[in-house]
């Protein structure tokens, strides 16, 4: 199980300080919920594509002996299974649904991916909003919908705030494949 979690520092930081960083220590279980000490699992290992490198994050992980399950802590400057920071993944989407073009060296293939990837969990995220109480329309032609999440999303705090709590509410990533949960 993978959990998004703040480190409150900023990527850069989490990257230099590296397994330096403070990892919390758990007294009940995200997963089973159970009170028990979950013990440290040791790290494994990302690579994040920054601009001109890609440099190597550590995940802390963690072992429930309740429930024997593996957990993740993910910083919440990343998404499960992406290995670009969060916020490059979220200006990507904004450029092409605006149609600006993207200054990044990205392959078109990728760039449509990220898109067609938020194009097909808009559904999700309407989802997340209405539950969180959003009570104004929103329309259902799909790319007016897109934008208006956009805006939405941008109300959070920070991108990786609304990343984390829909995370936190679905237990799934916005960016996740749809139909898997
Ligand atoms: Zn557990």
């Amino acid at each position: 199980m993978q959990i998004l979690y703040d480190f409150k520092i900023s990527m850069t930081k989490y990257i230099k300080l590296g397994i330096e960083n403070h990892f919390p220590a758990f007294e009940v279980c995200p997963s089973c919920k159970a009170k028990v000490k979950l013990k440290r699992h040791g790290f494994y290992w990302r690579y994040i594509h920054l601009i001109k490198k890609a440099v190597k994050v550590p995940v802390c992980r963690y072992f429930c002996p309740s429930c024997c399950k593996t957990i993740s802590l993910l910083p919440i400057f990343l998404l499960p299974y992406y290995q670009l920071p969060l916020r490059v993944i979220m200006k990507l989407i904004q450029c092409a649904a605006s149609g600006k073009q993207v200054l990044l060296n990205l392959k078109r293939q990728h760039l449509q991916f990220i898109k067609k990837r938020f194009m097909n969990n808009l559904n999700w995220i309407e989802a997340f909003f209405r539950d969180k109480g959003y009570g104004g329309y929103i329309m259902q032609d799909k790319k007016e919908k897109a934008m208006k999440l956009m805006d939405l999303i941008n109300t959070a705090a920070t991108v990786e705030t609304f990343s984390q709590r829909f995370h936190n509410h679905f237990l799934r990533a916005f960016m996740a494949q749809p139909n898997a949960n």
